[in-house]
């Protein structure tokens, strides 16, 4: 069901139990202040009764009939019996041939109640004592009728009610559709607007209005998404696009070397320099691959990744290790003196390949983009965090530059003399956000460079 149409059932079902249940508790108050009054006129006829034919003893009873039956309006005509003690009745301003009922156990109830109203079909009934001052003798009166002309205006209430509440619910239903209608227009239009983006125009906006509603809220919000999310389409093309572009470097040179070789007969000799060549190639193929899958990898998300108490002094000892055997020309010196003597300073929740690919790509770094091929390293820690700093004395990293080479595929000109792929450092941002730890950079071209990771240990 649509929203409009749910709204206007809604809107019109409240509205009526609203509207019923005010006209039927209107209509029995009515009820009852109508019967109410009805019953007092009862009573004053029964007293003026009781008293002309009782107190004013020279009252020529048949001219009282016939006044009570000509002078009264025929709608509050009322029917009056007096009886005595002995429950006779004494005098009546009925026709001797009208029926009218009524039970001892009434005239019982009136005797011990002293006044009684009740109802006895269709009639209103009221019953009273009454005392005669002279003779001291006790009169029984009951007065009965039935309300006609406060049914008639009751009915005629009830039919007015009912017209009035279809017609109330009708205009509801009508003003519902359309005010409805008039609030749900912006949550249409967004629709259409949405319904026409497409992977390829991510660009567009929505329309948000002059207004600062939470339909304005929303347009607001899903133009935020869509920024966000063409940001990060944008980064997955140009991710594919240089992930292509650095494949293809090997790739093409692994195939012009095969086809050089292959245009003439050669000696063994160069059949050997060639393979040399062509396994440095594909060796680079390699590492780049390696380093594409560690990023795909670390972008996974931190669910995949299981985390355990790590020594990051161990792990740094480990990674010289396998450094200093890769490269002989490196120099790795990690500063003891600060390494703290509680074992829980230097202990992180961390997962093992990925804490030794950070600083294997830090160190690697900083030995790498140095004359002197030197990296040094101190670890520290305080009240929350220990702090790893790479140090080195090499080309350094301009100002500008210092933002861009966690992106990936960023290098800097100063670099373009040293082998690399501008991936590494994008995956030791990523690895130190799965951490919930940083990386501060303080760096000054050609004077060197230090990379501080910051992570909270246990
Ligand atoms: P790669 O070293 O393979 O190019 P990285 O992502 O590790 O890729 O580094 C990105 C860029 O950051 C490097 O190309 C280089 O320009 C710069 N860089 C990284 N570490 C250092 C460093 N220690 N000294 C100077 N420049 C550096």
């Amino acid at each position: 069901m649509k929203i409009r149409t749910k709204i206007t059932y809604q809107f019109t079902l409240i509205v009526a139990m609203i509207l019923v249940i005010f006209s039927v508790a209107l209509y029995y108050l009515l009820e009852s202040y109508n019967k109410k009054e009805f019953n007092n006129y009862l009573k004053d006829r029964a007293v003026t009764t009781a008293q002309l034919l009782i107190k004013e003893k020279n009252v020529d009873r048949k001219l009282l009939r016939i006044i009570d039956r000509n002078t009264l309006s025929s709608l509050y005509a009322a029917e009056v019996l007096v009886f005595d003690e002995n429950n006779k009745v004494k005098y009546s301003n009925i026709e001797s041939d009208t029926v009218i009922y009524y039970s001892p156990e009434l005239l019982e109830q009136v005797r011990q109640k002293k006044y009684l109203e009740s109802d006895y079909k269709n009639k209103e009934v009221v019953g009273l004592m009454y005392k005669d001052q002279e003779t001291q003798e006790d009169y029984l009166i009951l007065a009965q009728s039935e309300d006609i002309y406060s049914k008639q205006k009751l009915e005629n209430i009830k039919y007015a009610m009912t017209i009035g509440l279809i017609s109330a619910i009708i205009l509801t239903i009508v003003f519902g559709f359309v005010f409805s209608g008039q609030s749900l227009k912006p949550i249409s239009r967004i629709n259409q607007e949405v319904s026409k983006i497409t992977a390829n125009d991510l660009n567009k906006k929505l329309s948000t209005g002059n207004s600062k509603d939470e339909i304005a809220q929303l347009a607001n919000n899903f133009n935020q998404m869509l920024s966000r999310i063409e940001k990060s389409f944008e980064l997955q093309k140009s991710f594919v696009s240089n992930a292509s572009h650095e494949l293809r470097t090997p790739l093409a040179a692994i195939k012009s070397e095969i086809q050089v070789a292959l245009e003439k007969e050669r000696t063994s000799g160069e059949y050997q320099e060639i393979l040399k060549s062509l396994n440095i190639d594909n060796q680079r193929l390699i590492q780049l691959t390696n380093g594409l899958l560690q990023l795909a990898k670390s972008d996974r998300g931190d669910k995949s990744i299981i985390l355990a108490p790590l020594r990051i002094d161990e792990v740094l000892f480990e990674v010289q290790d396998e450094l200093l055997h890769q490269h002989l020309n490196y120099h790795i010196n990690i500063d003891f003196e600060e390494i703290p003597e509680d074992d829980a300073f230097v202990t992180i929740n961390g997962n093992k390949s990925l804490i030794k690919t950070l600083f294997n790509n830090l160190i690697d770094n900083a030995c790498k983009y140095s004359e002197n091929k030197l990296a040094s390293i101190n670890i520290r820690s305080n009240k929350s965090n220990c702090i790893v700093i790479v140090t080195d004395e090499g080309i350094g990293i301009s100002k500008d530059d210092q933002e861009k080479i966690f992106e990936p595929f960023y290098r800097t000109k100063n670099a373009s003399n040293y082998k690399g792929h501008g991936i590494g450092l994008s995956i030791c941002k990523r690895i130190v956000e799965i951490h919930k730890g940083r990386i501060v950079i303080k760096s000054e071209e050609n004077k060197g460079s230090s990379f501080s990771v910051i992570l909270p240990h246990v």
